[in-house]
């Protein structure tokens, strides 16, 4: 399936991951693709994505929790490609800790990393999104926001924030063209989950109705709906992508 031809599409958080399972995605369907990340060391995932989409892929290294850095690296990809499209505000880190031994910079790094990232980047995008009268913006929750549990109250809250900030965004620029939605994954197969204990994982594991995890493309297949013409007229939503964990 093509469907994404001359469209410009940003995905943060593209080095691994559901941000690499999207940006690949988006360019194996003709998407021209910035891919940001702290670094692309080890990833192969820019080279991969400029093969799928004839080389209209391009690495933007960027902190997006960083102003200053947002600000130039978004400047850099309309230099590059002239405009943006699509946005995927994927980046995201957690440190889960128990409230009674949660540290300052714990709580602090998930919300800089996990919703102030999305902030900072819808406004990066919002402006030129507004001037073109089109834009699709598509943030990565997680049913943590939905379904907050112990362990994770700075996650839970951070994605609780992203799935309020979606809903506020989508409203003030529904009039523009411009959609702003949320994907809940649930437990997703990447880095992030892998780092779980052993005990945990099956813990969650044995929760999904499903009785199984997610692949990053499963997310990724949802990410790229919201991206689509199919949903031009669905804004301010937040979908869960977890195998019926959450409802
Ligand atoms: P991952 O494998 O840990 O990848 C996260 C990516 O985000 C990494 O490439 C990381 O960069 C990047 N990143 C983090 N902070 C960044 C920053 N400030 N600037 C630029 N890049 C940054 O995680 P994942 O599982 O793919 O998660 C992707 C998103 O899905 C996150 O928002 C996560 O909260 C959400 N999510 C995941 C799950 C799950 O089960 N995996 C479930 C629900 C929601 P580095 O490579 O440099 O570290």
């Amino acid at each position: 399936m093509k469907g994404f031809e001359g469209r410009v599409a940003v995905v943060t958080g593209a080095r691994r991951g559901i941000g690499a399972a999207v940006a690949l995605a988006l360019a194996s369907r003709g998407a021209s693709v910035a891919l940001v990340g702290r670094t692309f060391e080890g990833s192969d995932v820019p080279e991969r994505a400029a093969a799928l989409n004839g080389g209209r892929a391009k690495a933007f290294l960027c902190d997006v929790s960083s102003s200053e850095e947002v600000a130039r690296a978004f400047a850099e990809i309309e230099a590059e490609f002239g405009r943006i499209d699509f946005l995927v505000n994927n980046a995201g880190i957690v440190r889960d800790a128990l409230v009674v031994r949660m540290k300052d910079e714990e709580f602090d790094d998930v919300v800089r990393n996990d919703l102030r990232s999305v902030f900072l980047c819808t406004r990066a995008v919002s402006r030129s999104m507004i001037r073109a009268r089109f834009g699709r913006i598509v943030n990565v929750a997680s049913v943590s926001a939905l379904r907050p549990p112990a362990g994770q109250a700075n996650y839970a809250a951070a994605k609780a924030g992203v799935v309020a900030f979606t809903v506020s965004a989508a409203r003030e620029l529904a009039s523009r063209g411009i959609t702003v939605n949320a994907v809940a994954p649930g437990f997703v197969e990447t880095d992030m989950t892998a780092a779980l204990p052993g005990k945990t994982r099956a813990e969650y594991l044995s929760r999904i109705p499903m009785g199984r995890a997610a692949t990053p493309a499963e997310v990724a297949e949802t990410v790229l709906f919201l991206l689509s013409d199919g949903a031009a007229y669905v804004t301010g939503q937040t979908i869960a992508v977890d195998g019926g964990l959450h409802g």
